[in-house]
């Protein structure tokens, strides 16, 4: 179905056509109308699903001329990044409209963002931290908010926000309509939709494809103390143009650029404890080409929107599933291709069959020939191990330790492990095709 059937004025459609998107997208077919007809809704969605222009194009369709009367539409991201990237796309998307908007978020002076609120705007986009200064000191009031959009709520769940969240409700008029959107679907989740939303639609696009099929999966078996090493080994093989690397921890992210930039190449890091210059600049260095790959920590990667990135690597395996659909989302992005590497040592086993459970598939194992895999061959992967093997048991000096913040969830990898290799073999994974499937044929082995 073309956007110009969608119920959309035809200067959003042409808005939309300027961007290159020919067609909607699943979520933005079944979204757009049930938007349009101005009822609550729960969207699980990943991200890279088009999203953002679901909610986006019919919002802009509703507000229609821009307004003196104070905003209209409130936006809540989980980060700063994410709520700038929403803005460009609402101002993309209504190029041929006159609406006006403002982003409200933190590392920067509260001065202009509050002159621009005082210029008068219809759209509101903010992170839940600024915005309850704004709120708390009188600087906005939300009573003329008319939607309300909850974007990527199981992360603001995430990093401990639901407070915010609710309070941020509260304060806007009980008439009004909601937005949810999320990629996941946690239990607490519908604690705040209860709360947030009335007789929602539902609309699922993440339950029957967590993940896009435009990615291929891949994991690498290998010691701790060898993923750096053949993390360089991988990026002198494969055809990685645009490459995101993703590390548990802020120390961890640090400590992978630096031995990136050893061996020369440009890189950009991004993380919460970079200011928020740091992290634009590393965006628009990533974005622009200046860097090739971008060393990322999952909260701060939440909004990284760049076209074209060919390879997702994840440097350790995320310990939440949703994670990794998060973070192999930066890649195939809108039907282009990508690649999602992960480097998983023995004490990840269990959290590959989690991830593997979750997006339902197996991820096939790769083994990197020529590399010189401790041992002769990669370690051997096996989830009743796992625990017992666990390094982090031993209370070895770790990467990530200290400085962690609410959300910036997780154990810490560490470079140097014990690392004995496990087993030997090749593990040889997957052979019945379902995950999991793998591990139960080893049992009792
Ligand atoms: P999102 O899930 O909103 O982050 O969007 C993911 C990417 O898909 C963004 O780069 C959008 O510009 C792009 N996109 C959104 N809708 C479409 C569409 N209908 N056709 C092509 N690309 C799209």
């Amino acid at each position: 179905m073309p956007f110009s059937k969608l119920g959309l004025y035809s200067s959003l459609v042409r808005g939309a056509q300027a961007l290159g998107y020919t067609e909607p997208t699943p979520i933005q077919t079944k979204a757009i109308p049930a938007v349009l007809s101005g009822r609550d809704l729960i969207a699980s969605a990943q991200t890279g699903t088009g999203k953002t222009a679901a909610f986006a194009l019919p919002i802009l369709n509703r507000l229609g001329p821009h307004r003196d009367s104070g905003p209209r539409v409130l936006i809540l991201e989980p980060t700063r990044e994410l709520a700038i990237q929403v803005e460009q796309a609402f101002i993309a998307l209504g190029k041929f409209t006159d609406f006006k908007s403002v982003v409200l978020h933190g590392g920067v002076t509260v001065g202009p963002q509050r002159n621009a609120l005082r210029a008068g705007t219809d759209v509101v986009i903010a992170t839940t931290g600024r915005l309850r200064e704004f709120l708390d000191t009188k600087m906005l009031q939300l009573d003329s908010i008319e939607v309300l959009v909850l974007d990527e709520v199981d992360r603001m769940l995430d990093m401990g926000f639901i407070e915010d969240v609710k309070a941020i409700v509260k304060a806007c008029p009980a008439q009004r309509q909601t937005l949810l959107f999320s990629a996941t679907l946690p239990p607490k989740l519908a604690e705040v939709a209860r709360f947030a939303l009335r007789d929602p639609q539902r609309i699922a696009i993440a339950s029957t494809q967590p993940v896009t099929d435009s990615v291929n999966h891949a994991i690498h078996a290998v010691l701790d103390h060898q993923k750096i090493e053949l993390l360089l080994e991988l990026l002198k093989r494969d055809d990685f143009k645009s490459v995101i690397i993703f590390a548990r921890t802020r120390r961890g992210a640090d400590a992978i650029a630096h031995q990136l930039r050893l061996e020369n190449h440009p890189v950009g890091v991004i993380h919460a404890e970079r200011s928020q210059s740091e992290r634009v600049a590393a965006l628009e260095g990533f974005r622009k080409g200046k860097y090739g790959i971008l060393v990322a920590t999952d909260i701060a990667a939440r909004g990284i929107d760049v076209a074209g990135i060919s390879h997702v690597i994840n440097f350790d395996v995320p310990q939440h599933p949703e994670d990794y659909v998060h973070r192999i989302g930066r890649t195939g992005r809108a039907q282009e291709k990508g690649d999602a590497i992960m480097l998983a040592t023995p004490q990840e086993a269990n959290d590959i069959v989690a991830i593997e459970k979750f997006i339902g598939q197996s991820i096939p194992l790769r083994t990197l020939d020529g590399f010189a895999y401790e041992g002769g061959q990669p370690p051997r992967i096996d989830p009743g191990n796992a625990q017992a093997n666990s390094p982090r048991r031993a209370g070895q000096q770790r990467l990530g330790t200290g400085g962690q913040k609410k959300g910036d969830r997780g154990k810490n990898q560490s470079f140097e492990s014990s690392g004995k290799p496990f087993g030997g073999g090749n593990p040889n994974w997957h052979s019945k095709g379902k995950p999991g499937a793998h591990w139960r044929d080893r049992k009792g082995r």
